[in-house]
């Protein structure tokens, strides 16, 4: 069995993924009750627009259709590439600010931090015995997470991140991971090491394995480019933060990297700074960013990002108005995240119990 990543294996699995995507997109619109999300964050700064447009819209979405959802807020794994978890508890109180300021209900959600999960972390043993070193090296997002740290040595919690990710969708059962396209040999790791466990341990009943395989949604949102002109990324401070001012968003737009050319146009292949820049308008209104990219036309950089901060925050006004008032009452979201805590800790404990019991251990 080669699991070697090959430029041509991957094109065809994204096919795949795109294809089988749209059928469940259709069948949860048809049954949305055989589904559980498994969807979260790290902690590792606040959540900006790009996540806003690339997953938060979609969970509330998910969520809104009646799927049984899972919101992890991965505060272990922001130990895998720094030495310290920074100012973590602030942080993981934002994350938890933002989704619900977005629109997700917490009586329907469950919002848990990897932590407070004792059993979920106890099912990486079973899972780390069943894959192996050489194959964790070659996951590509490993690689990829390596590159990014440069060259600190790799930490044991870096290389097993994929196993962890595993534990995080199996301990609840998800069959459903709203993913980018980047994501997929995550996913695709958790599926062997499902399938693997049952083979290893579930023979007695194969119609009923410990762990359904999960599946990709992949999503279909593009990359939100940050005001340096790089993938905006809530640790490299090329942020808009959901939770800053209209002042603080306007003093930061205007210094976002644009090009010489004083005449607009959406052009995302050859002017990648302004288009992400009329594309995060295109959004905040629901237009054509073509037809915005015509109407500025000659009004330049400064016509650009003038409709740009006005776009952002109008759009951004009513999730930061309730994020003061969530933030205004700790004791509620202290409250919220303890529920969280407490819903995940009894699934874990079930699904331990099953993975005991499959593997004999349940003296
Ligand atoms: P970190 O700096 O810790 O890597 P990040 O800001 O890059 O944080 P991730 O936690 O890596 O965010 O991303 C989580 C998910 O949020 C991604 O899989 C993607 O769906 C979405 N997302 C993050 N950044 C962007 C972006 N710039 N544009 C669109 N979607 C994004
Ligand atoms: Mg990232």
């Amino acid at each position: 069995m080669s699991l070697e990543p090959n430029t041509h294996d991957f094109e065809a699995s994204l096919a795949r993924s795109t294809q089988r995507s749209r059928e469940i997109e259709a069948q949860v619109a048809k049954d949305p009750s055989k589904w559980r999300v498994l969807t979260g964050d790290r902690p590792t700064g606040h959540l900006h627009i790009g996540h806003y447009f690339g997953s938060l819209q979609n969970r509330v979405r998910l969520a809104g259709l009646g799927i049984d959802t899972m919101v992890l807020i991965a505060d272990y794994q922001v130990i895998t590439d720094r030495d310290g978890v920074g100012p973590i508890k602030e942080r993981v109180y934002s994350l938890l600010t933002d989704y619900i300021a977005a629109g997700i209900d917490p009586e329907k959600v469950t919002i848990f931090t990897h932590s407070a999960v004792a059993a979920l972390n106890q099912l990486m043993l079973p899972l780390l015995s069943l894959v192996t070193d050489a194959e964790l090296r070659r996951n590509p997002t490993v690689k990829a997470e390596l590159d990014d740290t440069g060259d600190r040595p790799m930490s044991g919690l870096m290389l097993t991140y994929p196993v962890h990710q595993a534990a995080d969708i199996l301990f609840c059962k998800a069959n459903l991971v709203p993913v980018g396209k980047d994501q997929l040999p995550h996913l695709e790791q958790a599926r062997v090491i499902a399938r693997r466990f049952d083979e290893r341990y579930g023979r007695f009943d194969p119609d009923a394995p410990v762990f359904p395989e999960p599946e990709a949604l992949l999503s279909a949102s593009g990359t939100i480019l940050g005001l340096d002109g790089t993938k905006m990324s809530k640790s490299k401070g090329n942020t808009i933060e959901l939770r800053m001012t209209a002042d603080e968003t306007a003093k930061l737009i205007k210094r976002a990297v644009t090009d010489s050319d004083r005449h607009i146009t959406f052009d995302p292949e050859n002017r990648p700074e302004v288009s992400n820049l009329i594309n995060i308008a295109a959004l905040c209104l629901d237009r054509d960013p073509v037809e915005i990219a015509t109407e500025i036309g000659d009004g330049g950089g400064g016509g650009l990002k003038k409709l740009v901060t006005a776009a952002v925050n109008d759009y951004f006004a009513p999730h930061r108005a309730r994020r003061a008032e969530l933030e205004a009452d700790p004791g509620y979201l202290h409250d919220l995240l303890a529920a969280g805590n407490a819903k995940a800790n009894e699934i874990a404990e079930a699904t331990l119990h099953e993975v005991r019991v499959a593997m004999q251990m349940d003296y």
